[in-house]
């Protein structure tokens, strides 16, 4: 591994001049979980790394009347065992609790999830559902970025080299709206996903119709996926097994897999199909209470 400096800034300001400094040769370091990986495997040549932890607004974590505010350094752990994320974003909370086990909970987080830019990566599938938007800071100033945008590529984002995440903003969900969160796995735990879906359903007062909905896939794409026409297929539906299935049917239309090691395109998109009616299902169910 190429040596390199570590550098734990206090402020934004002190972290991306850092960045700024170095350009390519510099990396924010949250958990270290993707970073140290990629490091000790020669991905980059780091100069400086930079740990974000420090930062106090990128450790903080609020839920108000505004919304959900994860602080780009917060950990997995923190955002699960929160009783009232636990409440009302439960989608979130399906993702944040099947990252690694427990030890890598302990260390990583949804915003280097997100930095990552993992096709497969489960943090990012929900906080798409949500409609969440990713707060940016940089030499040139602040800027925000809606969640199914970050991501460019396979390990690329919409992030310049001096720039840094500094928190996930996640909107509140209205009343009678509900998510949910599931990847396919060959074992119980600790794998990459074959095929993911996130889900996210407003539905009206009385809980018989679908006001709006947002599903978002992963493993199945460069990058993860809003499919779009799939939710908007579902806006003043009534909630049964025909609008459903018609929106798992336009969700499988919208993945776009390889065939590789894990998996096939036809038993990808098959269990985009699959895991979204029943995500959908799951996300109408929590939406009842
Ligand atoms: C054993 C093991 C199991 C795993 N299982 C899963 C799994 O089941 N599902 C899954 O999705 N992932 C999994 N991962 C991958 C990894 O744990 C997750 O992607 C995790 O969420 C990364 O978070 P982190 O805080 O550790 O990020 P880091 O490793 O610190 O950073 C990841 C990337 O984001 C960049 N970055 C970090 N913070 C910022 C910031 N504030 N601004 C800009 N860039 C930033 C870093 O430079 C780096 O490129 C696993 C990893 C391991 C080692």
């Amino acid at each position: 591994m190429h040596p390199f400096a570590y550098v734990a800034p206090n402020t934004v300001a002190e972290a991306v001049a850092v960045l700024a400094e170095h350009g390519d040769r510099a990396r924010p370091l949250a958990g270290g979980t993707d970073l140290l990986v990629k490091a000790r495997a020669n991905v980059w040549e780091l100069d400086a790394v930079v740990d974000v932890k420090n930062i106090p607004e990128l450790m903080s974590l609020s839920v108000n009347g505004d919304g959900l505010s994860i602080g780009a350094g917060v950990p997995c752990y923190q955002v699960y065992e929160n009783e009232e994320i636990q409440a009302q974003y439960p989608g979130i909370v399906d993702g944040a609790s099947i990252i690694g086990g427990i030890q890598v909970q302990s260390r990583a987080g949804l915003g280097g999830n997100l930095c990552n830019a993992a096709p497969s990566a489960d943090g990012i599938p929900s906080l798409i559902a949500y409609g969440a938007v990713a707060k940016i800071s940089g030499s040139n100033g602040n800027r925000e970025v809606a969640i199914e945008d970050f991501a460019t590529g396979p390990s690329r984002t919409v992030l310049d080299n001096d720039e840094l995440l500094t928190s996930i903003e996640v909107p509140k969900p209205a009343a009678n709206s509900g998510a949910a969160y599931t990847r396919f796995i060959p074992r119980n735990e600790m794998d990459i996903a074959v095929a993911a879906v996130g889900a996210f359903v407003q539905l009206d007062s009385s809980g018989q119709n679908f006001e709006s909905a947002r599903i978002a896939l992963a493993s199945v794409g460069p990058t993860p996926i809003l499919a779009k026409a799939a939710g908007d297929s579902l806006a003043g539906k009534p909630v049964n097994d025909e609008s459903i299935d018609a929106a798992a049917a336009l969700a499988k239309d919208a993945a776009t897999p390889i065939t590789d090691m894990r998996g096939t395109v036809d038993q990808r998109k098959h269990l985009v199909e699959v895991l979204t009616g029943r995500m959908l299902r799951q996300a109408v169910e929590r939406a009842r209470g």
